[in-house]
């Protein structure tokens, strides 16, 4: 194919030189550098999830869901920059199947800005990559906008570990969380972690639906039985971290330490919700240990949704399907900073995100004087040599059926622990605010971590983060 495309293109040149005699060399060059973008950015765990030859700046996402039918019709604007000379470009969005879940795309269109310059565009669909040829084709360094319109019934995303995300569906609304693969079940996206972006998100839903997004709320207003609720995060967010979860709710704002917003809502079922007072104490806890809180808002959403069983840490307001514990609610906030801000570049470094979650709830409960951080490590340390547990190296996991089973978390969590007992609580708390304010709104890896923890300690540690992230078997020195 690719010799046979060359002899035409020298046809073509010798023809032009003849014609014009000018410039049909660039004209070669030209038309050889323009390629598709890939389908995927290669995660081990999720080799189709992302897309390249483009960074995406924003998403404006419109979004009309009617809970009764579970009609979901979207419009989304996302602004992006080309990485490279681009002939055709994917975004992830998952397409209707047989049994009528998901969505069908009618419209793409490509433009310099979300007016007059939009053209429709050809495009394909298939499974969740959407394939859009834009023309003219796009240069490197050029910001383009894509419009895509489309419309189906929303329907949950099932995991390799069998548990559901994405846009699920409730009694009253859905459920609205991603981590790792539920975005391209709402909305298209570049659904990768390391392509971070700003979003607003507006949802209209029946009046008397609460709905809500990341960020601060702009507006919410009810014409003709319909409301919409507007909300802008003006802030780097891994796409995974979205949420627009709807249903009835009680939603209390109040201002917090700094100037920053905390949007608490409440599904009325929800009664036993005292623990969310702890709110701003454990936002001006992990504020004093790691640094400023990295974003402008804060919250959460109490939901009744059995059918999840789980807490997402959607950024700016952690999603619970049921009421946290303190732990729980600790845990999610301080994903705001390890996890949202500080994010994993690739899904098998999941600790990177769970460890440090888990090491936060120690911390808080230490602080609380329920029990200390070392009580917690002797809780898990107490596990049995011969425990499942121990084969599974938080650094090393085999696949993703495993991504949020214990060891990234309890291991995780252990293993950051250990080293606060190897370098000491002042190299080690230094390491922490050392870590966020470098690595704050962008993606790191576990050698960056090594790296980081060598570098603020002045220690030479390859064997003890051998012991604790790399090999299977209980750590017995280290
Ligand atoms: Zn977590």
């Amino acid at each position: 194919m690719r010799g046979s495309h060359l002899r035409r293109l020298g046809l073509a040149l010798v023809t032009l030189l003849i014609a014009t005699g000018t410039l049909a060399g660039a004209a070669l060059a030209d038309d050889e550098r323009y390629t598709p973008g890939s389908s995927g950015l290669g995660d081990p765990f999720f080799p189709l999830a992302g897309n390249g030859g483009y960074d995406v700046q924003s998403y404006d996402l419109d979004l009309d869901y009617t809970p009764a039918t579970r009609a979901l019709v979207g419009r989304a604007f996302v602004t992006a920059v080309a990485t490279q000379d681009l002939d055709a470009f994917n975004l992830d969005l998952r397409k209707q199947d047989e049994e009528g879940h998901f969505y069908a795309v009618s419209r793409v269109a490509v433009g310099k800005d979300n007016g007059p310059t939009l053209k429709d565009m050809a495009f394909s669909h298939e499974g969740q990559e959407l394939t859009v040829v834009p023309r003219p084709k796009l240069k490197t360094g050029e910001t383009f906008v894509v419009l895509v319109e489309y419309a189906g019934t929303a329907h949950e995303v099932t995991d390799p570990d069998e548990s559901i995300e994405g846009f699920v569906p409730t009694d009253d609304g859905a459920f609205v969380v991603s981590e790792p693969q539920g975005a391209p079940g709402w909305y298209p996206a570049n659904d990768h972690p390391t392509d971070k972006a700003l979003f607003d998100i507006s949802i209209t839903v029946p009046e008397g639906i609460t709905a809500l997004g990341n960020g601060v709320l702009l507006s919410s207003e009810t014409e003709n039985g319909k409301t919409t609720w507007e909300w802008s995060h003006g802030m780097p967010m891994a796409p995974y971290l979205a949420t627009a979860t709807n249903g009835v709710f009680s939603l209390t704002v109040t201002e917090l330490a700094g100037g920053i917003p905390s949007y608490v809502a409440v599904d009325p079922r929800r009664t036993n919700t005292a623990v969310l007072a702890h709110i701003p104490a454990v936002m001006a806890f992990f504020t004093d240990t790691y640094g400023p809180y990295p974003f402008d808002a804060t919250g959460a959403i109490v939901d009744f949704a059995p059918d999840v069983g789980y807490a997402l840490e959607t950024q700016t307001k952690a999603n619970y399907s049921n009421t946290p514990g303190e732990s729980t609610l600790a845990h999610e906030i301080a994903h705001e900073w390890f996890g949202n801000a500080v994010t994993l570049s690739s899904w098998p470094d999941i600790w990177l995100n769970e460890g440090f979650a888990r090491l936060s709830e120690w911390l808080w409960l230490e602080h609380r004087g329920i029990r200390t951080a070392q009580q917690s490590f002797d809780l898990q340390y107490a596990r049995p040599a011969t425990s499942s547990f121990w084969q599974t190296p938080p650094a090393a996991l085999p696949g993703p059926e495993v991504l949020f089973s214990s060891p990234p978390y309890d291991r995780g969590g252990m293993t950051l622990h250990a080293l606060r007992g190897k370098i000491g609580d002042m190299a080690f708390f230094q390491l922490l605010r050392t870590w966020y304010v470098e690595n704050r709104y962008g993606n790191v890896t576990t050698a960056d971590f090594i790296e980081t923890a060598e570098e603020v300690s002045g220690m030479q540690l390859d064997a003890f983060f051998d012991v604790w992230l790399f090999q299977p078997g209980k750590p017995t020195s280290w």
